[in-house]
């Protein structure tokens, strides 16, 4: 959707995010718990964590739509903690398209333009260059109920960028849509988020989405930061079982290491030359996910779950107490600082 955008003309100054001290309660439970953040201008970084961490609340102090207990936050060298939303160069995308019904989806784009009382020649020409860029030029005097659910996502997006904002807040913008279309819209996100250079702050449940669009990656639980990390550290190196545990699957092994399934291959006879352990287990499950088995061992407490290609199983070793043996590759192991 993208090939015929041109990047905005003058490239604004490049400004990092950068929160400290921040804190946040609602009937004396605090929800945001004295966070230090700091976000590089062109990132874009995505805050994951479990329902009600507090992640929609951070992202919602960011964008002005509620104050701050305590802390600050800088846009470049302003300090934007006071501002309202109006003022602070941020522009948010909700998970509900919050599109105006009774407006086209011209109007639609049009409308933040027509707020700061921009010329009307100026507004088409922006207003037609945004309808270029998400491909709706022929639904441009269409109402939002006659758009499919994706389309109505990609007026927001043209309604949020229109404003030239500096920063562009994502609130679970495709919790709504099917998968497909999520898929489609993520990668049409994160080439237009690269183009432009956008920093960018994505609050998702989905930790797929989180790892294909996003540079980094922050895992809160309880109002706090877990880890903060590109998406790499994120999954390879997690400090805590908690992070572990929340982005991808993991094993934890008897002798207090963990390891991703990925790591642990079936073999058919121990390699007396590796430096890998080889382990004998028995399936006592197992779940077919098209390119490849999902397999359970179990052998005490230790519950192991190995993904292997579906081509290197024959399906008639599928039975509970099956034997297989297992090499667990020692270069991935995973131990943590902290068993948090
Ligand atoms: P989810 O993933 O379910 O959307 P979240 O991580 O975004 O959750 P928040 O919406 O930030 O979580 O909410 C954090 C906590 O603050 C929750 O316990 C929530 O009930 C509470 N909360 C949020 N907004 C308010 C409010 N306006 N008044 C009172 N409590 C609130």
């Amino acid at each position: 959707m993208l090939d015929n955008f041109k990047i905005r003309e003058v490239q604004l100054e490049k400004k990092d995010i950068v929160i400290k001290g921040l804190s946040k309660s609602f009937d004396g439970v605090q929800v945001i718990k004295n966070i230090d953040l700091e976000i590089k201008a062109g990132e874009f970084f995505s805050i994951l964590g479990p329902s009600g961490c507090g992640k929609t609340t951070l992202l919602r102090i960011l964008a002005g739509f509620i104050e701050s207990d305590s802390g600050v936050v800088y846009l470049g060298d302003k300090d934007i903690t006071n501002l309202p939303p109006n003022l602070r160069s941020t522009n948010t995308i909700f998970q509900k398209y919050a599109l105006f019904p009774h407006l086209t989806v011209y109007e639609n784009i049009a409308f933040p333009l027509r707020m700061k009382k921009m010329d009307s020649d100026y507004i088409d020409t922006e207003v037609k260059k945004m309808l270029k860029m998400i491909e709706l030029e022929e639904h441009a005097s269409k109402k939002p109920n006659q758009l499919s659910g994706g389309q109505q996502q990609r007026v927001s997006i043209a309604r949020a960028l229109v404003n030239k904002p500096e920063v562009l807040l994502l609130d679970e913008p495709l919790s709504a849509l099917d998968a497909k279309v999520r898929e489609k819209l993520r990668n049409d996100i994160k080439m237009l988020q690269k183009k432009l250079n956008l920093t960018t702050i994505m609050v998702t449940h989905d930790q797929e989405e989180a790892l294909s669009v996003s540079d980094k990656i922050m895992v809160m639980e309880s109002g706090k930061i877990m880890q903060v990390g590109t998406t790499r550290e994120i999954y390879e190196k997690p400090q805590s079982l908690f992070v572990a545990d929340f982005i991808g699957k993991i094993n934890f092994l008897n002798d207090g290491s963990s390891i991703r399934p990925e790591h642990i291959k079936i073999v058919s006879e121990v390699d007396t030359e590796s430096e890998n352990k080889t382990i004998m287990r028995e399936i006592e499950s197992w779940e077919y996910l098209g390119p490849s088995y999902r397999l359970f061992f179990k052998n005490n407490k230790e519950v192991l779950k190995v993904e292997v290609p579906c081509s290197m199983i024959d399906e008639k070793n599928l039975y509970v107490g099956s034997k297989f043996l297992l090499e667990l590759d020692r270069n991935h192991y995973i131990n943590f600082d902290s068993r948090v």
